[in-house]
C-alpha cells in the first residue's frame, strides 16, 4: 500500500500514532539529509521532524504521538503551556477539548483567532497521569521550545500556568507573584506575561477577572491598544 493510500486507510480506522510516525519520516525524507541533532540549528521543518521521533526523555516510551505545537509561525503572540493532556496526545494538538475551547474564547476576547498566534507546550509528549514533568524532562524538551521562540520570534509569550512559568522563567515563585509584571525570555528578551492555565479557571472561574487583566497587559506589551 502507498504511502498517501495507507496513511487515508490508518486514518479511516483512527490509527493516529502510525500516521504520525509516517509523517515524521516523510519529513525527515523531504529534508534530504541527516537528521539533525541539535535543534540549535533547525529550520522549522527539521525541527518538526526531530520532534516527531524524539527518544531523549523517557516520555516517548508511551505517548501516542509528540504535540509539536499549532498556529502561525510568524505569530506576534506565542502561547506556551505545560504539556499535552490525554485528548492532545491522541489528537496531536495542543489545548483542544474543554481548556482549549476556554484558551480559544480568552484570545477571542482580545481580537485573536486561534490560527494567528502559535500554541505550545514546555514538553511535546504527556506525562503520564498528568503528572508535573521533571526536570530532566524539562531540560530534554526545552532546546526545542527555545529553538520554536527563535523562529516564530513573536512580540510576547504568554505562559499559561505555574509550571510553564516556572520553567520558562527558571523561576521558583509562585504564579501569583509572578503575574502583574513584564518577564523576559531568551538571548532575544522576548516579553513574558504569566497568567493561570484555562484547566485552573474551569475549576476556578472567579479568577477569570485576573486573566482579563493579564491579557490587557499583554495587548498593551504587543502594542496592541487595549
Ligand atoms: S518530552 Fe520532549 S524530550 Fe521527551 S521524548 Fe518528548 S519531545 Fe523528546
Amino acid at each position: 500500500m502507498g504511502g498517501a493510500r495507507q496513511r487515508a486507510y490508518l486514518e479511516a480506522i483512527g490509527i493516529t500514532a502510525w500516521v504520525a510516525r509516517d509523517r515524521a519520516v516523510e519529513a525527515g525524507e523531504e529534508i534530504g539529509a541527516e537528521p539533525v541533532p541539535d535543534p540549535v540549528a533547525a529550520d522549522w521543518p527539521q525541527l518538526q521532524a526531530q520532534v516527531a521521533g524524539c527518544a531523549r526523555c523517557e516520555l516517548s516510551e508511551n505517548r501516542t504521538q509528540t504535540v509539536f505545537g499549532v498556529g502561525d509561525p510568524a505569530a506576534d503572540w506565542m502561547i506556551v503551556g505545560e504539556a499535552p493532556g490525554a485528548e492532545e496526545d491522541r489528537q496531536g494538538e495542543p489545548f483542544v477539548g474543554r481548556a482549549g475551547q476556554l484558551l480559544n474564547a480568552i484570545l477571542r476576547a482580545v481580537g485573536l483567532r486561534r490560527e494567528q498566534v502559535f500554541i505550545a507546550n514546555i514538553l511535546k509528549c504527556r506525562p503520564p497521569q498528568n503528572r508535573d514533568p521533571k526536570s530532566e524532562e524539562v531540560e530534554q524538551c526545552m532546546p526545542y521550545l527555545q529553538r520554536q521562540v527563535e523562529l516564530v520570534r513573536p512580540k510576547l509569550i504568554v505562559a499559561l500556568g505555574r509550571v510553564a512559568a516556572q520553567n520558562l522563567l527558571g523561576s521558583s515563585e509562585a504564579i501569583g507573584r509572578m503575574r502583574g509584571r513584564v518577564h523576559v525570555f531568551g538571548a532575544a528578551e522576548i516579553p513574558v506575561i504569566v497568567t493561570y492555565h484555562p484547566a485552573y479557571l474551569l475549576r476556578s472561574p472567579l479568577e477569570k477577572r485576573k486573566v482579563w487583566q493579564d491579557m490587557q497587559m499583554a495587548l498593551s506589551v504587543a502594542g496592541q491598544v487595549p
